[in-house]
């Protein structure tokens, strides 16, 4: 398993599977090869915390996308970014007036990248300025919500896309392609642990007019999506219970630590952690009749790591939101489908589970899922 040809069988396995990284590692590597001539999406952030700003570190590298504008209620941040990213004054935007985006030639999309329960109103509002959208994770607070969303971005015939960088993910996509091949046999269990002990109790991530929930929003969620694309089928149960420590922390309506379990149609179940309380939680396990797959870290900004029944996995180690932009410009450019989708029906899709797992805590029994 260890011997040359199987490393380079691996390393040409991957460069067929994941054709963009290499545009992924002329950018992370700066390997000389042509200048792409393509076109690019010009890009605005809205939110400039500090996902945001990661995002806007990592758009540096890209090749199909640009940052070239803001919009942030701070003014003090906008001179701060555009003077790091060169971002013209007329690119420049508050939570007021940035409907005026609607005559601005030189923005193609904006990346929602504020507090989980603003993407709804703010999505729309995009959506209605004709501007393609990104929004972060989760894409709103419930799927009666995110349905609005998509049909809000569907009227004003607008692309909108959910920031699930993990789907781009190289040591992801490998498991993926052994799965469809069949390696791992019939999948049969997956096991997804997120989680991490959240600090400051005024952040509004446990504020629940902001966040619209707690650990499941903000982290359990890359269980829900995760035991999706690693089983490679959509749930049709879900059972839940929910235990809660820190009532003062975790005030009604967010949640501190929720198991939930996923029943799925050719017969595998998940059983997944969401936590708010605890460290070192990040981990697949996939389980099938012919082998297992372990991702683990799973979802963090990387480097991921993989093993899998037949050995520890090979795949390039990328900048994850360099390779999500670049990925993104070309579905929004030029059409392209991604191997796992990451538009809002894919994300209404989790919502439609969150809500349901927030259901079943109250719930004895199995709720029925129709995704
Ligand atoms: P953050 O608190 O660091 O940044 C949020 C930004 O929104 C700040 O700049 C803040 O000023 C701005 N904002 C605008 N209106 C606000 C309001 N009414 N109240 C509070 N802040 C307001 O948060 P973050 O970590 O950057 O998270 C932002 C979004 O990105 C969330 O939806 C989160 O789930 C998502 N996120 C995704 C990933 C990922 O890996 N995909 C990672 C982190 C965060």
């Amino acid at each position: 398993m260890n011997s040359r040809r199987d490393f380079l069988q691996k390393i040409t396995a991957a460069t067929i599977a994941f054709p963009f990284l290499k545009m992924a590692a002329h950018a992370n590597n700066s390997l000389n090869q042509k200048p792409y001539e393509g076109p690019v999406l010009r890009v605005a952030i809205m939110g400039l915390g500090s996902y945001g700003t990661r995002v806007a570190e990592a758009m540096q590298d890209c090749t199909k996308a640009k940052l070239v504008g803001v919009i942030s209620g701070t003014p003090s941040k906008i001179q701060t970014w555009q003077s790091k990213y060169g971002i013209p004054e007329k690119n420049c935007y508050n939570y007021e007036n940035f409907d005026n985006i609607k005559s601005n030639p030189d923005i193609d999309a904006v990346y929602v990248i504020t507090p989980n329960a603003l993407h709804h109103d703010e999505v729309i509002r995009v959506a209605k300025a004709g501007k393609h959208v990104i929004c972060e994770k989760p894409m709103s607070i419930n799927a009666s919500q995110g349905q609005e969303m998509i049909d809000a971005c569907k009227k004003a015939n607008v692309k909108l896309l959910v920031g699930y960088r993990m789907h781009f993910e190289p040591h992801t996509l490998e498991i993926i392609r052994m799965r469809n091949e069949g390696d791992f046999g019939k999948i049969l269990f997956f096991q997804g642990l997120s989680g991490f002990t959240i600090g400051d109790p005024n952040q509004w991530r446990l504020n629940k007019k902001l966040s619209g929930g707690g650990a499941m929003m903000d982290i359990g969620i890359y269980s829900v999506n995760g035991s999706r694309y690693m089983i490679g089928e959509d749930p049709i149960w879900v059972t839940a219970e929910e235990t809660k420590n820190d009532p003062v922390k975790f005030k009604e309506g967010v949640d501190e630590t929720i198991q939930f379990q996923l029943g799925f149609p050719g017969g595998a179940v998940a059983s997944c952690l969401s936590t708010y309380s605890m460290n070192n939680l990040d981990r697949f396990f996939l389980n099938g009749g012919g082998g297992f797959a372990e991702l683990n870290p799973a979802t963090g900004y990387g480097p991921i790591r993989g093993r899998t029944n037949k050995g520890e996995l090979v795949a390039p180690i990328v900048t994850h939101q360099t390779v999500q932009m670049d990925e993104m410009a070309d579905i929004i450019l030029s059409g392209k489908k991604p191997i796992v989708p990451v538009d809002g029906e894919e994300a209404l899709k989790d919502l439609k589970i969150i809500d349901a797992i927030y259901k079943a805590v109250k719930t004895p029994g199995k709720i029925k899922l129709d995704l």
